[in-house]
């Protein structure tokens, strides 16, 4: 069992690290505060091969794995967790679900632009009536010719506003339940197509979350997307991937939290010695950095396992579960450690406390995480 990455993963650490420090870490603060989505830094990522790590060279990706992917997520997310979700949203969910679900010819449409950063990408399961539940949906997508008419309602869309092309779930057949939904790609500009409501957020406000409008929209029958009635079952292959990583932004986050709290530890004084030599303070630090770690290995090992080609259902959720639970207790440590400065913007330590929620909410949130896990358990 190796618990290393090797030298070239660590090369791409440090200069996925390198990068996030000195593109994106000063402009953070006013991305967030003016909910300014950073488009010129995600364009740069695809030029350096970041928005398709996971796809082979043949379709324009980068040819590595999981496990270089969520290296990457870390770095990004451990700087700005609003560049990590729009990353992870792009790629593991829109590009991937086109990757792993479509065929030749869609596959070689649309993988290498959206791997080169050229076209951006979303992905639409969540209803404003569907979200846990997402067998549930309503927006239909009925047959009619040579074409499929889509009717209904996407939320809480990442990348909705930006995206050139988005993956969406529909109902094909509404007494098939579950397996009747399937999944089709619409392009920018595709009549009937819209985006809609803008969120305004807690937190990750530099990334963009949106409604999908659909309002008879017209998509020619070669948009569907793996074989109609699949749409569902391969949302959830999807989630598998894309569950590793919400464990990868949660595990930058946390990193990020703990790095910051750990060099204000050691410089803030009070009592006439640096905080860091209070007990209570390091206690703090080392279950932080005990979580992180363990927290680390579960999301490490779920991605050796997807690049091994084996099934990662309950690794991913526990992956999942595990790193955003943890994130959230290492961003609400930090912003203790920090004390009065951990409540105040000069300081990174509550915009990791407000980043971080999210982690134990979308692709799943913990409860739903349980719930898959605990599945698998009595399966077996
Ligand atoms: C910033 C952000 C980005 C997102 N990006 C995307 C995206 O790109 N694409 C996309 O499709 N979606 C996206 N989502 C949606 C996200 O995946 C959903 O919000 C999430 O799955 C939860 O669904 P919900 O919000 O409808 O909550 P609900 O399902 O209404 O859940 C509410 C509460 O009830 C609990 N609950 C529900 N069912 C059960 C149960 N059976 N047992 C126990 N507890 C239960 C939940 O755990 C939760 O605590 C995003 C959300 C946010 C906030």
């Amino acid at each position: 069992m190796d618990f290393q990455l090797n030298d070239e993963q660590l090369q791409l650490k440090k200069s996925v690290r390198e990068f996030a420090e000195r593109e994106i870490a000063p402009h953070v603060m006013k991305w967030d505060e003016e909910g300014d989505f950073p488009l010129a830094v995600i364009k740069e990522l695809g030029k350096l091969g970041l928005l398709g790590v996971i796809f082979p060279a043949e379709y324009g990706g980068a040819g590595m794995g999981y496990v270089e992917y969520v290296t990457a997520i870390e770095e990004l997310s451990r700087v700005d967790g609003s560049v990590g979700i729009i990353v992870a949203a792009h790629t593991s969910l829109c590009s991937n679900h086109i990757f792993v679900a479509g065929n030749e010819e869609q596959k070689r449409k649309y993988v290498p632009k959206l791997a080169s950063g050229e076209f951006i990408g979303a992905w639409g399961l969540t209803e404003p009536g569907s979200g846990s539940d997402a067998g549930g949906a309503r927006c239909t997508a009925v047959r009619k010719g040579d074409n499929w008419i889509i009717n209904g309602t996407k939320t809480f869309c990442t990348n909705g506003h930006y995206a050139d092309v988005v993956v969406v779930v529909a109902v094909t057949d509404k007494a098939a339940h579950t397996h009747g939904l399937s999944a089709f790609v619409v392009e920018k500009g595709t009549k009937g197509f819209r985006p809609g409501k803008k969120e305004n957020k807690l937190g990750l406000r530099a990334s963009d979350t949106a409604e999908l409008i659909f309002e008879d929209c017209v998509v020619p029958a070669n948009h569907l997307l793996g074989k109609e009635g699949d749409g569902f079952i391969d949302a959830m292959r999807i989630l598998d991937g894309g569950r590793i990583s919400i464990a990868a932004l949660s595990l930058g986050i946390a990193q990020g939290a703990f790095d910051a709290a750990l060099k204000y530890s050691k410089q803030r004084k009070q009592f006439g010695k640096a905080i860091s030599e209070f007990q209570a303070i390091q206690w703090k630090l080392a279950d932080m950095a005990t979580e992180i770690d363990a927290a680390r290995l579960l999301t490490m090992r779920a991605a050796s396992m997807k690049d091994a080609g084996e099934k990662t259902t309950m690794e991913s959720s526990m992956a999942k579960l595990f790193a955003s639970e943890t994130a959230v207790k290492c961003a609400n440590e930090g912003v203790q450690i920090h004390g009065g400065y951990g409540f105040i913007k000069d300081y990174p330590a509550e915009k990791f406390y407000r980043d971080v929620k999210l982690c134990t909410i979308g692709e799943g949130t913990s409860e739903i995480q349980r719930m898959v896990i605990a599945r698998q358990l009595l399966k077996s």
